[in-house]
């Protein structure tokens, strides 16, 4: 294997450079099914192919057939929008095959990865004893939170079910606005769910007391998770109301930030995060809206010798790494996994370099613009804002139409390459929703879209025009 490396290390280096070297990456389109099976059959066999030529297959078949998420244009889902320095320092991650699992192996990175973390645990505020690790994303992050909260939750509660009562499944309480991920952790856990029924969409602590009140196993919640940045709406719960019936229930409060956790570090949304830092455990995304490559959650537990207890995997081959000398950290025994890269490095490299000043410009940029496109569509006749961002998702309805109308708005903007947007719905109505997470949104770009969906400007002159400057 090692005759190629001098010629595959130019090749790649190469594309690389040319990637990184692009002001803006395309949109594209996606892939074909059937073109992306016959460019790959036959590829891998007993013998190998000619390197260029594998390269060219990716380059010319398997890298555009892809939505691009790290530009502007994509307004869907929460886009993945890493900087350019966090990209280059995750390929020296790579190249060093840094790994991330013990002390033992990995003072160095575990380290830095923890100085990275607790600039995060800063500016939720938590105590300075909070720490955690790196996880692959938020669903991991809130399968292993709530495990924890599990785990010592029932033991907190005592083996006896509250007064006397039938022990059900421990129950964990959210709303219905929860992140699919946690329900979806409490199947895998075999907990159950107490939906706590909400007004506004935010989940606020006189609604989980309400739920509490009349919950008949009340003793068996034994956690409650927030949301910091609803998915779908972009919303933030009442965290210091749930903090505070959290505390006086003795659950668990796990903050699940995984999207809206960057908006800690942006001054004017703050202050709808105050109680986070009354946390059991939180979840964020810097793949998010941390300006990181993908795979990178920091799940950070206020009390991480709770969370030791219950995630480190002992055996005999492992015993090395639990040699518990002072200051031994291992990021395995605060999830569910063992083997792990050193995925927090790109955020500790971009903050280091930049700064965090630089990551509040960037998040307070798209916090702007998603307030001028909620201010674009209220001064738009025929398109209704469903609500106020709070932070930076728009939702808003065109009168009239129906859910074939903004789908059929997606595939043409889609197929025009001027965004990914993608509806969604909002109590039981269809609505059009943009997500703004690159920190280069402009102005134009948001003119643009929503020129392609207020009727006032249908036909002036399609979907490029903008509406004024
Ligand atoms: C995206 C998201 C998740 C899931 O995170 P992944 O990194 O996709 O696993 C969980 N919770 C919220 C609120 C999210 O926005």
């Amino acid at each position: 294997m090692h005759q190629l490396d001098r010629k595959l290390a130019r090749l790649v280096f190469d594309e690389c450079r040319r990637q990184l070297s692009l002001d803006e990456v395309p949109l594209k389109t996606g892939g074909d099914r059937d073109r992306l099976a016959e460019r790959l059959a036959g590829l891998i066999g007993p013998s190998g192919n000619d390197p260029e030529a594998v390269l060219s297959v990716f380059l010319r078949d398997i890298a555009p057939a892809i939505i691009a998420c790290d530009t502007p244009r994509f307004m869907a889902f929460v886009s993945c929008v890493p900087s350019k320095t966090s990209i280059l320092f995750d390929m020296l991650v790579s190249c060093f095959t840094l790994h991330g699992i013990s002390w033992l192996e990995a003072a160095g990175p575990v380290a830095a990865e923890n100085q990275a973390l607790r600039v995060l645990a800063d500016a939720a505020g938590l105590p300075a004893g909070a720490g955690g690790c790196f996880v692959s994303g938020g669903s991991s992050g809130n399968l292993s939170a709530l495990l924890v909260a599990r785990d010592t939750g029932l033991s907190r509660r005592g083996a006896q079910g509250a007064q006397g009562t039938q022990r059900t499944r421990p129950k964990v309480a959210l709303a219905a606005e929860a992140h699919i991920s946690v329900s979806k952790a409490l199947h895998l856990l075999g907990m159950e769910p107490l939906l706590v029924p909400t007004a506004g969409h935010r989940l606020t602590g006189r609604e989980l007391q309400a739920a509490l009140a009349r919950e008949p196993h009340a003793g068996d919640v034994v956690a409650v998770v927030a949301t910091a940045g609803t998915t779908n709406g972009g919303l933030v719960d009442d965290l210091a109301g749930v903090a505070e019936v959290a505390r006086r229930h003795g659950l668990w409060f796990h903050v699940d930030a995984a999207y809206g956790g960057a908006g800690l570090f942006a001054p004017t949304v703050r202050g709808l995060f105050d109680g986070i830092e009354q946390a059991d455990s939180v979840v964020i995304d810097p793949h998010k809206w941390l300006f990181s490559p993908f795979d990178c959650a920091a799940l950070l537990y206020r009390d991480p010798p709770m969370a030791n207890a219950v995630h480190t995997q002992r055996a005999s081959y492992l015993d090395a790494i639990h040699d518990d000398a002072n200051g031994v950290w291992n990021p395995s025994d605060y999830a569910h996994h063992l083997t792990r890269r050193a995925r927090g490095l790109p955020l500790w490299f971009g903050l280091a370099v930049h700064g965090t000043d630089a990551y509040r410009d960037g998040i307070e940029n798209t916090l702007t613009m998603a307030r001028y496109a909620a201010d674009r569509v209220a001064g738009a006749e025929g398109l209704t804002l469903v609500c106020e961002p709070e932070l930076s998702v728009v939702l808003f309805q065109r009168d009239g139409w129906g859910m074939d109308d903004y789908e059929n708005w997606s595939a043409r903007l889609l197929a025009d390459q001027v965004a990914f947007v993608l509806p969604t719905s909002w109590d039981g109505e269809p609505v059009a929703r943009l997500c703004f997470v690159h920190p280069d949104t402009t102005k134009q770009l948001v003119d643009e879209v929503i020129s392609t969906i207020a009727p006032a400007l249908d036909g002036v002159s399609g979907a490029h025009v903008l509406i004024d400057d």
